[in-house]
């Protein structure tokens, strides 16, 4: 039997309901139980994937080539279960899948309203596509009170009400501020905010309050009694040094063991039965690396964290793997079109350029691979930034100074160019200059042959198949293969087919490898990534140098 847990937020964005909900998912599954994360998202585009970063943060992108939520990415970190298309839904996505219903006459002539004909929608997507879990944990974006989340908590009261109270669960994570010249924390915002989702028809069964620090019992007793929620299912959700100690620190809270007894699966000798030892192993090795080295991610939306996320984390966990802290030096990639890069490149102990798009700031990313290539400072382009750092080397290596991207405009040498055509399984996906932006890139999981003995053959563990998850629309010109090789830039991994360039590295060189996929998306805190662990391991070896 599935058992549906909802996750609302009030009071204020940004509490961290995915963090939450993510790691209440790693807390059932460390009691054995099958979890599935999905989040509803009330906006009305179809996807993030035509959003800007400065929106919506980066576009997590699944193995079946959806473009998702951020979120998305802390439920797989956190749970190591692969995310799918039909784990997030927009408002966007269901009002088009309603209204082309409506269109080819599925409603028989009916009146479409947003209840049934939406809510149903909803709740149709909530159930669908699953694996007969334990708990789906679904989390609703936005907070109570926002006009667009109405239909969606509309839908989950009416699921609560469809599945009955032992089959769902509803948690609201709300703050509990601390007010300095009262000298106080303050419960009221909490108790609206309960009362605002009563007001929907919604009683929280659960209230997990984020506080800067202890709530007295008295307090606790006091949002329990005016929220209608019994005291011990008053959860404070202490803030943390690392996001890595949350579930631990909800664990040690009673979080877990509170829903279960929700459930009614709680049997008494069950209550420690969770192993939590890699939390707090990866937690160990956070707070107490043993050197540090800095990474320098020469990109373009340097001043918003939540643009990078997975990738911040993945280098992260490159630095669990090793045993050392790996801090961050975020670079606005223009600068270096003004100013001297060696300035600001020459006590980094490793050069990243990410993914990226347009032709703003492509120079100053094309100058950091020179920059890394030519000092021998380990080198990882992603995504675009491979496009930037083969873009560099014909360049420099082959004379062609005109060697740019069509993604900026025509041009006659274009190393990187539009990707018409390319095949899928059996299938040929095609596109054209004028076709839609939205959903029409290469997405998701593509498969990767490597070249025995390369460098990123030995880094995968000599597995010569790999598959990782792509979000471009632009590709490196094989044209320019074989020059590229005779002088050092090697294409050490391609498509099956052997059409599209997927891997370059330059084996004469202490670590330099540009990808066309985003390997950061599948890193995880107890697995990461083989390219993260390797590239973080040369910039200790570097740093050893400097
Ligand atoms: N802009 C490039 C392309 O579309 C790279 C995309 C990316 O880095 N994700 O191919």
């Amino acid at each position: 039997m599935t058992r549906f847990i909802f996750i609302t937020g009030g009071v204020v964005s940004s509490l961290g309901k995915g963090l939450s909900s993510a790691a209440l998912g790693a807390l059932l599954q460390a009691r054995g139980y099958r979890v599935r994360l999905r989040k509803l998202d009330p906006y009305l585009n179809v996807d993030p994937g035509t959003m800007s970063p400065y929106q919506h943060g980066e576009v997590y992108v699944t193995d079946d080539g959806a473009e998702t939520d951020l979120d998305l990415g802390h439920y797989e970190r956190y749970t190591g279960v692969p995310a799918r298309r039909s784990d997030n839904v927009t408002t966007g996505r269901i009002y088009s899948n309603v209204i082309a219903k409506e269109r080819r006459g599925d409603y028989l002539g009916g009146t479409v309203q947003v209840i049934p004909h939406v809510t149903d929608a909803i709740k149709e997507f909530v159930v669908s596509d699953l694996d007969d879990e334990d708990f789906v944990l679904c989390e609703i974006g936005g907070t109570v009170g926002d006009i667009e989340g109405l239909p969606f908590l509309e839908a989950i009261r009416q699921l609560g009400n469809e599945l009955g109270r032992e089959r769902t669960l509803f948690v609201h994570l709300t703050l509990v501020p601390y007010i300095p010249s009262a000298g106080e924390l303050k419960t009221k915002p909490t108790q609206h905010s309960a009362k605002e989702l009563l007001n929907i028809g919604i009683q929280a069964d659960m209230l997990l309050c984020r506080c800067d620090r202890e709530i007295p019992a008295d307090a606790r007793r006091k949002i329990g009694l005016f929220c209608n929620v019994r005291e011990k299912r008053v959860i404070q959700a202490l803030d943390v040094d690392t996001i890595y100690q949350v579930p631990i620190a909800y664990h040690e809270q009673g979080f877990d063991t509170e829903v279960l007894g929700h459930f009614g699966l709680l049997e008494e000798e069950d209550k420690d039965s969770l192993d939590l030892s890699r939390w707090r192993d990866v937690v160990h090795r956070v707070r107490e690396p043993e050197g540090e080295v800095t990474i320098a991610i020469v990109g373009k939306y340097t001043n918003l964290l939540d643009a990078y996320k997975s990738l911040a984390e993945a280098l992260n966990h490159g630095g669990i793997a090793n045993n050392v802290r790996v801090k961050l030096n975020w670079i606005e990639s223009e600068i270096f079109e003004r100013e001297d890069a060696n300035y600001y490149l020459e006590d980094c102990d490793g050069i990243l350029v990410p993914g990226g798009f347009g032709s703003r700031g492509a120079e100053g990313k094309i100058m950091a691979a020179r920059f890394a290539r030519e000092h021998k400072v380990p080198y990882f382009g992603i995504c675009f930034g491979m496009q930037m750092a083969v873009i560099e080397a014909t360049r420099s290596l082959l004379d062609i100074a005109d060697a740019s991207s069509s993604e900026f405009g025509p041009c006659e040498h274009s190393v990187v160019g539009l990707l018409t055509e390319w095949s899928r399984g059996n299938t040929v996906e095609r596109r054209s200059a004028s076709g839609d932006l939205g959903g029409t890139m290469r997405l998701g999981a593509y498969p990767c042959v490597l070249t025995p003995g390369s460098r990123v053959a030995e880094i995968y563990g000599d597995r010569l198949e790999i598959g990782e998850r792509h979000r471009h629309r632009y590709e490196v010109n094989s044209a320019y293969k074989e020059q590229l090789e005779q002088r050092g830039l090697k294409f050490s991994g391609m498509s099956p087919d052997g059409i599209l360039p997927e891997i370059v590295e330059i084996p004469d060189h202490p670590w330099f490898v540009g990808v066309q996929f985003h390997p950061e998306l599948k890193s995880k805190p107890f697995d990461p990534h083989p390219l993260f662990r390797s590239f973080i391991e040369a910039a200790v070896n570097q740093s050893r140098l400097v």
